[in-house]
């Protein structure tokens, strides 16, 4: 034990680059004695030496998908070239504007974000490794290298969204380093073997930093058919490649771990899909009873309300794939029932991890209701975004300029509350709406042909395209939205939003919002509608920051908790909400309008009865209240600085105090990990 600490601290810049694979030819001109793609490279010995030494107390975070965004945040700077397939220099637009979808596109020449994530599940585990980075937290990543990613989405007119492979080259990715790491699992058709890779996670001031490590079997010594599992993110033709992929987040993960000499002390497992981590411990034990003791050492945050999001495997598929001594630990660890020939993987981690939370307070209540056997036992700690990632420059200029009130707000995210002391400052009125409006143009710049207008009132919805988020809602009578546009005042609408590629009521949704916006062909002069194609981080924050409302109208209680709007409301942008996730956090605290059907009492309800004749004639009347409010808001420009408007935008930012992922660091460290 003694000899692995001092070799901990004795831990140095040629130690690591020894463990690159291919450091000499690849990437000796990005990594030096001083720098790490631009950014410091003691920060990176020093996460090390915490995570090797026993006397620091870590956490490995495992998650199927991180989202990190470095297009919008840390991009690192490499000298090497790279590869063009790991840029992004266009999107296409499905507009009520034809000709302009014909001739023009949106430029985006930017860097394709690193694509392993598929939506708000991986954002968030993005944003919470580089909250941990931001608090100095001993914490490593664990997840999956994507070759192909999630996928690239092409909108097709009478069909909605057709799938095409993705494609970018991790070799030349800034940031991401081969290691000379490979760790073998053994199953019945032979051994997978694993490369892993590594990625850093700065925090915002570059003082701290988190590896992510990244499994990968794409490699020549793997038969054909295993180089291709970790290909695409969420793959589900069949449970083959479901179990794969987890056997190789959960397996292939701790043995990561291991084989980097890692100290854990608590493994995080964010969502079911790591479930198999805990088989891994579970088969070296010679006393199986003695499994107690790892107990404490897992800890699971559950994520679904929805039940096909659980991931249920018959014991028969299991024992095809998994060796003996797997197949009889996931027997032990997840069985629904005693009986029963079912493997549960969100079973078998509320049945094992001690700490177990939901991600708001009302998906509390009803994972409680879900699983009554366990409800002692879940806690719910809400869901927050990453204020350093979502943040737009105006707003940070803002706060800098208002510091007397606001203090240390990038170190403290927390005393964002204070800017409701600003409410009777007239210029700090005036402030933080011309800091809006100067989002909101950039938004317009950046769709640039389309011809939206600063001054007219603008409504985005994006999100992952499901049934219960109801993505058409605000279509379904389009003769009350058009009323709307002619009688209150004209209407800006922004949509995006990917289905999962084997979703067919997921397409079917778009199709029916690519022919919506066409019925709107004709009235142009007052409502213009966009719906962009791949939905990315970079248009989330795009978006996010710069309507004047965001639409977020899931049907109660199936929504966990939702992040897009807590990254609206940092930037000021008003909530038009059903109450269900984290909304229900903040509908008394005067952020927007809440409408629409409300959930309560002890019957979930059907997830398929989506009530939108209900539902969308209670936004009709609401978006008619909110269209007349900004319209005496904002008339042509000449801004009424005294509006409730501007009111529930100071709310949005204050209530933003919490909704972030650092609070959210703080009560896992505190409630879940037991360190
Ligand atoms: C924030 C974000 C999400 C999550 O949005 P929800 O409101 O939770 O549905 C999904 N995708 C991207 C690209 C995001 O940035």
């Amino acid at each position: 034990m003694s000899s692995t600490i001092k070799e901990a601290n004795s831990f140095c810049y040629n130690d690591f680059v020894a463990t690159i694979e291919g450091f000499a030819g690849n990437y000796k001109t990005d990594i030096n004695k001083e720098e790490y793609f631009g950014f410091p490279v003691e920060t990176v010995l020093n996460i090390e030496k915490s995570l090797l030494s026993s006397k620091e107390k870590s956490v490995a975070y495992f998650s199927m998908e991180f989202g990190i965004a470095p297009s919008i945040y840390n991009s690192f700077h490499q000298k090497r070239p790279m590869s063009e397939k790991n840029r992004f220099f266009t999107h296409e637009v499905f507009s009520n504007d034809w000709i302009c979808d014909y001739l023009f596109k949106v430029n985006t020449d930017k860097m394709l974000d690193i694509p392993i994530y598929g939506g708000g599940l991986g954002v968030l585990a993005g944003d919470a490794v580089k909250s941990s980075a931001d608090l100095g937290y001993s914490v490593a990543g664990v997840g999956i290298l994507w070759n192909k990613g999630y996928f690239k989405q092409n909108f097709w007119y009478k069909h909605g969204q057709i799938p095409e492979e993705l494609t970018w080259d991790p070799s030349t990715y800034p940031g991401l380093i081969p290691l000379k790491n490979i760790v073998k699992i053994e199953t019945r058709e032979g051994p997978v073997h694993l490369r892993l890779w590594k990625y850093y996670v700065y925090s915002y001031d570059k003082k701290h930093a988190c590896p992510i490590i990244l499994l990968d079997s794409n490699l020549k010594k793997n038969h054909p058919s295993f180089r291709k599992l970790t290909d695409q993110l969420y793959r589900s033709d069949d449970v083959w490649w479901k179990i794969y992929q987890r056997l190789i987040l959960g397996v292939g993960g701790v043995k990561a771990l291991e084989s980097l000499g890692y100290r854990i002390d608590c493994y995080h497992l964010n969502e079911g899909h790591a479930a198999f981590a805990m088989t891994e411990k579970y088969i070296h034990l010679d006393k199986k009873s003695e499994f107690k003791k790892y107990r404490k050492k897992f800890s699971y945050t559950c994520h679904t309300p929805v039940a096909a999001g659980h991931d249920r495997f018959s014991i028969a598929d299991i024992t095809r794939i998994l060796n003996d001594d797997y197949a009889q630990a996931a027997r032990a660890l997840g069985k629904e029932t005693e009986n029963s020939d079912q493997i549960n993987l969100t079973y078998m981690c509320l049945n094992n991890c001690e700490k177990v939370n939901a991600v708001a307070a009302k998906h509390g209540e009803i994972t409680r209701l879900q699983f009554p056997d366990f409800a002692s036992k879940i806690r719910s700690i809400t869901n927050g975004v990453h204020m350093h990632t979502w943040l737009s420059m105006p707003f940070g200029d803002l706060f800098d300029r208002y510091e007397s009130t606001l203090g240390n707000w990038r170190k403290h995210p927390e005393n964002l509350k204070k800017i409701v002391e600003l409410k009777s400052d007239k210029q700090f009125r005036k402030d933080i709406f011309a800091a809006h409006q100067a989002n909101k143009k950039n938004l317009i710049e950046t769709l640039g042909r389309w011809g939206l207008k600063n001054d007219v009132l603008t409504i985005g919805w994006a999100r992952r395209i499901a049934g219960y988020k109801r993505p058409a809602l605000i279509f379904h009578n389009v003769e009350q939205i058009l009323r709307i546009a002619y009688e209150v005042g004209p209407l800006q609408i922004v949509l995006a939003g990917k289905a999962h590629p084997n979703d067919d009521i997921g397409s079917a949704h778009i199709e029916e919002i690519l022919d919506h916006i066409d019925q709107l062909n004709d009235h142009r002069e007052v409502i213009k509608v966009l719906i962009l194609e791949n939905y990315d981080t970079y248009f989330g924050k795009l978006l996010t920051n710069s309507v004047d409302v965001w639409l977020n109208n899931p049907l109660p209680p199936f929504e966990a908790s939702g992040t897009s709007g807590m990254k609206a409301i940092l930037n000021g942008v008003i909530q038009v909400s059903t109450l269900d996730g984290w909304v229900v956090e903040a509908a008394e605290d005067d952020i927007g309008w809440i409408f629409g059907y409300q959930h309560s009492g002890s019957v979930i309800g059907q997830e398929m009865e989506l009530r939108l004749d209900e539902d969308s004639y209670e936004l009709y009347a609401v978006l008619n209240e909110v269209a007349k409010l900004y319209y005496q808001t904002n008339r042509e420009g000449d801004i009424d600085v005294q509006s409730p408007w501007i009111d529930k935008m100071i709310h949005c930012v204050g209530r933003s105090a919490f909704f972030n992922t650092q609070r959210m660091m703080q009560e896992y460290k505190k409630i879940m990990w037991q360190l």
